[in-house]
């Protein structure tokens, strides 16, 4: 990759941010892409050439681990752990280990509905990290942060998306990797923020309320449902809580159709079962099918341990976990983006082009609203709902 490429990369780019850390320059400079994610340019007047921001590109830098995998169904015994995580709760009970180590841990959060990469070392701070959230996080800055961190002998735990895991990987010299632990998420794709943004700018429109606490992946009783969500609502001095189902919601109904991904993430090159971090989490969708005895209602999660550090630290938490190991096999069968990446809608460009030119509302509504099956499944009542999604998982 010559220097130029790397503020070319256009499609390819990641929106990892790296480049942007890596420059001693500070030359390369975030920028808001015409699609509505970040990209990076570089202002070639000040560029000296010292290519150490495509040394830290996850693009062409791939290091996959090569070692033996291991393959597990999982989830947290403790109920609230579990319910507070979006499959089994294994993070949550992963970080905490971590911290009670003295290590930092670095995960997406929102902040007044922007999602950032932060770092906490205490129980009270992680919980801002739970739960995916289904956007792109912004990573900016938080490489020089993690480096810091372990150039004081300090210890990292890092989880994000695999190729945010590659972005760390590399910008973090070889001889300091050995206080560094990695977790990456099984993803399909992210939305971004400027999508979200415009959602929640619709939600408050039309309530003339301010929105906040966002989350998905809510599990509750009434709807026992793995895709709900929530958010509260402030009009007027007076707080109300929304809760729904994903099809109740235009934004993450598009999420779930995969509508208005960035461009990099129809052409992932880290969708393969060879991956870049210790430990990889994601969700066991079609447990019911194999011979796992635990109660699959509220998430269950894919558990791939790519290094002995992830092992390690997954057998530890030993006595908290439910677990059952499968072949390696089974996760590729049930996890379609351990082999490859997410197709492409026909309408991808066309919605992109729509949200900027005639605003969330109408695009909406064209695209990512509540289909008549949908409609129907939400008139049902929640009994019979979950009777049916029983009767469908067998
Ligand atoms: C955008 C996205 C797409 C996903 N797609 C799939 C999929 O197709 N198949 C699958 O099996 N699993 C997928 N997952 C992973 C799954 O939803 C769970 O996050 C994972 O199983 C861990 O669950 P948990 O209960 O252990 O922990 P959780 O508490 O749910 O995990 C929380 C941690 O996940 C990380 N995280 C959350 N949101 C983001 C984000 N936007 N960017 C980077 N890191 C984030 C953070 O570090 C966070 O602290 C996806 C996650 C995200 C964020």
């Amino acid at each position: 990759m010559r220097i130029d490429e790397i503020a070319n990369l256009q499609d390819l780019c990641t929106g990892c941010m790296a480049c942007v850390d890596s420059c001693p320059e500070k030359c390369v400079i975030p920028i808001l892409g015409k699609d509505g994610f970040r990209y990076t340019k570089i202002e070639s007047s000040r560029c000296t050439n010292c290519g150490k921001c495509y040394a830290v590109c996850p693009i062409d830098n791939i290091k996959k681990h090569e070692g033996q995998q291991r393959l597990y169904a999982s989830y947290a015994k403790c109920n609230d752990v579990r319910k507070r995580g979006s499959s089994g709760g294994i993070f949550e009970l992963l970080a905490t280990q971590f911290i009670n180590r003295g290590f930092y841990v670095c995960g997406a959060a929102f902040e007044e509905n922007k999602l950032f990469h932060r770092i906490v070392n205490s129980n009270s701070e992680l919980r801002a990290l739970l739960k995916s959230k289904y956007l792109q996080s912004n990573t900016s800055g938080i490489y020089d942060e993690i480096l810091a961190l372990l150039k004081e002998e300090e210890s990292v735990f890092f989880c994000g998306t695999p190729c945010q895991v590659s972005a760390v990987n590399n910008y973090i010299p070889e001889k300091l990797h050995h206080n560094l632990f990695t977790a990456d998420i099984i993803c399909h794709g992210v939305p971004s923020q400027e999508t979200f943004d415009m959602y929640i700018e619709s939600l408050e429109k039309k309530s003339k309320g301010k929105v906040t606490d966002f989350s998905f992946r809510v599990k509750d009783n009434k709807y026992e449902h793995a895709h709900g969500f929530t958010y509260k609502i402030t009009q007027n001095g007076k707080t109300t809580t929304v809760n729904g189902l994903y099809p109740q919601s235009t934004f993450y109904n598009g999420f779930k159709k995969y509508l208005f991904f960035r461009q990099s993430c129809y052409d992932c090159r880290y969708s393969s079962l060879s991956r870049v971090s210790d430990i990889t989490l994601g969700d066991f969708w079609g447990i019911e099918k194999y011979d796992f005895t635990g109660n699959t209602d509220t998430g269950v999660s894919m558990i791939i341990t790519n290094t002995p550090k992830g092992e390690q630290a997954f057998s530890a938490l030993n006595e908290q976990v439910m677990c059952k190991e499968f072949p390696i096999s089974y996760g590729v069968e049930s996890n379609h983006c351990l082999t490859k990446c997410t197709d492409k809608p026909t309408d991808r460009d066309e919605i992109i082009d729509k949200l900027h030119r005639d605003g969330y509302d109408s695009t909406a509504l064209k695209y990512f609203s509540s289909d008549i099956t949908q409609r129907i499944y939400l008139l049902m009542p929640t009994s019979f709902r979950n009777l049916l999604r029983r009767i469908r998982r067998g």
